[in-house]
């Protein structure tokens, strides 16, 4: 890519962190400036590479999407993050939340159920410098109980209920953060795991494509 798009692609992030996510009361700083650095263009489709900064979600293949950058904002602010703390995503997609998860610090894992977006992914991720970042082809909802405990685990597809498997494999005093609801119309929860109980509160409405599980095979 040309040194010119390059830079329309710098500005366009800016903008993007100033007007769609500081603007609307996001104040994470390691959030802002993961989302500063992380080259949202190269995550997806080139047919949609001129709408990469746009204040929406973009379709990226399977009926998946890449969430509008201000929901990845209030997702990972939500996270409470904190440098070196493993992170379990389900429903990789693009790759783009995982880069920016990895951005603000953390020691990210991810799962997604489709291989061509699997491998998608980590192509993106292998190109823009998240090659540290481990993905696994499979159903999220399950979990990665080889790596488990995860300090914090962030869902990104939509389903009435979080698994028993993620709860399970969230650390005591762990922070889950996972759109809850119908097919149509969801919240983003916030789950805290402190011994055996698991306290929520509501963030904000959200859409989020369904969580699908796949049968035990
Ligand atoms: N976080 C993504 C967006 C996710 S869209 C990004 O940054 O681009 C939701 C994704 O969840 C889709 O890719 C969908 O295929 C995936 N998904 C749905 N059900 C799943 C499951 N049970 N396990 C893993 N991935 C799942």
């Amino acid at each position: 890519m040309g040194i010119r798009s390059e830079r329309g692609h710098n500005r366009r992030r800016k903008d993007m962190v100033d007007r769609q996510i500081r603007r609307r009361g996001i104040s994470d700083e390691a959030v802002l400036h993961a989302m500063s650095l992380v080259p949202r263009h190269a995550f997806v489709p080139e047919s949609q590479t001129g709408a990469a900064y746009a204040d929406c979600a973009l379709p990226i293949g399977f009926g998946a999407t890449i969430s509008q950058p201000y929901v990845v904002a209030m997702m990972s602010e939500a996270l409470d993050l904190e440098p070196g703390i493993r992170v379990l995503e389900v429903g990789t997609g693009s790759g783009y939340q995982a880069a920016v998860l990895a951005a603000c610090g953390g020691t990210v894992f991810s799962v997604e159920r489709i291989p061509e977006l699997h491998e998608r992914a980590r192509h993106a991720l292998d190109e823009t410098g998240f090659a540290g970042i481990s993905l696994r082809l499979g159903d999220g909802s399950r979990g990665w109980p080889e790596e488990a405990p995860f300090e914090r685990i962030l869902v990104t597809a939509a389903a009435p209920a979080v698994s028993a498997a993620l709860r399970a494999q969230l650390g005591d005093g762990g922070i889950l953060v996972a759109p809850v609801g119908d097919d149509r119309l969801q919240t983003v929860r916030r789950y805290r795991k402190r011994g055996a109980r698991f306290d929520s509160e509501d963030i904000e409405g959200v859409r989020f494509v369904p969580l699908i599980e796949d049968p035990q095979t």
